[in-house]
């Protein structure tokens, strides 16, 4: 049984409803702007592709305080497997069941409400607040999500003083834990050629894994950097080989190899490029490599306007000291960081995203809206 609960309640489930799988917003961006409007926010569609993106503001100039989210969702999997269905929001427990209720439809929600509130509350705010949204952020290449936004920004000289993230980045306890960065992550795919042949015959063929063994074992025994006060040591990772023609009396001609580093500030892309590749001349390797780079790290160190408004919105509305992290995958924040924006991320406790049974907390569900007004009114009204 669903009972009216509040405005977060509502529109959460209202998202929830809404099969948006990645790329498709299916209809939430259209809910959230027709309600934004109604309160006065100027929304701008910023479609790329099959891709929706809403930039809504309100305000003039800066300060500029943006809120990010993401209402596409990760599949199901096995529907069967839920105690309730995944695109039917119920409530246990005091908790709300459904995909996104953790990742990140809470959060959107809330981000949607507090910016509500606090353009009824401020209709003559100083600088401008916004709420950015994103249907591409859990897919896989992520292209014409806020990649493209950020572009569109640095094209167009739209800057950004303060992002808020409002993806789970809670650990038990709502506010218990935020992010302030994000580790890089770089991938190449290498191609390294041979000769095939008979393996009674090596002197007629030349063996591409025997060449690539001892390049890829310093790779994986190299110490790339000692990691610093914000960030652990970059780690360095294969994740497939591909080579073989499957029979035992053959050569290959090739082998193919996937590899991934996660960094932090100590190294940069560049860097882990350049002595990546600088191993693989040594070896004398006939091979093509590809880069890939998903986001440069990003950190906003201690001391920092945003930074220190969410740790006291944590300790005021939460009870807790929050304890600040770069742990984790990335997030789109590492798109608007090299904008020159402070990022931070706080929303509900992350325990069951991506998972069967995802849910949310009702309790923490109802704070969040309080936690992103007070956040803003810190920064924008003080
Ligand atoms: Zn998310």
């Amino acid at each position: 049984m669903l009972r009216a609960m509040s405005e977060v309640f509502d529109l959460t489930c209202e998202l929830i409803r809404r099969r948006s799988l990645t790329p498709d917003d299916a209809g939430c961006m259209a809910l959230i702007e027709a309600r934004l409007q109604r309160a006065g926010i100027h929304c701008e569609h910023l479609r790329y592709g099959v891709v929706a993106n809403l930039w809504a503001t309100h305000g003039q100039g800066g300060p500029v305080l943006a809120f990010l989210g993401h209402i596409d969702v990760v599949p199901s999997g096995p529907e069967a497997d839920w105690a309730s269905p995944p695109f039917e929001p119920t409530v246990r427990d005091g908790k709300l069941y459904g995909r996104g209720a953790a990742d990140m439809k809470s959060g959107v929600a809330a981000m949607v409400v507090a910016l509500e509130q606090f353009v009824a509350a401020h209709p003559d705010h100083p600088g401008t607040v916004a709420l950015l949204l994103t249907s591409d952020e859990e897919g896989p290449v992520n292209l014409d999500g806020v990649r493209r936004v950020a572009q569109h920004f640095r094209e167009t000289g739209q800057r950004i003083d303060w992002c808020v993230v409002g993806e789970p980045s809670s650990k038990e306890k709502l506010g218990d834990l935020i992010r302030v960065g994000r580790r890089g992550s770089l991938s190449f795919r290498l191609t390294v050629h041979g000769i095939q042949g008979h393996v009674a015959y090596p002197d007629l063929a030349k063996n591409p894994i025997h060449g690539a063994a001892p390049a890829l074992a310093e790779l994986a025994a190299a110490r790339w950097d000692d990691g610093n006060r914000d960030f652990p040591p970059t780690t360095f990772q294969v994740s497939n080989i591909h080579g073989g023609t499957g029979a035992f009396n053959v050569i290959p001609g090739s082998v193919m190899v996937d590899a991934n580093f996660r960094f932090g500030t100590a190294s940069s892309a560049a860097s882990l490029r350049e002595r990546t590749e600088a191993i693989l001349k040594k070896h004398d390797l006939d091979c093509a490599i590809e880069w890939n780079l998903s986001g440069e790290s990003f950190h906003s160190p201690e001391g920092g306007r945003l930074r220190e408004a969410v740790i006291e919105v944590c300790r005021e509305l939460c009870g807790v000291d929050p304890e600040p992290s770069t742990g984790g995958g990335t997030s789109d924040g590492r798109f608007i960081a090299p904008l020159g924006a402070e990022v931070v991320e706080i929303g509900p406790v992350n325990a069951s995203i991506h998972k069967i049974d995802e849910h949310v907390a009702l309790d923490d569900l109802e704070r969040l809206p309080a936690i992103h007004f007070a956040i803003a009114q810190r920064l924008l009204v003080g």
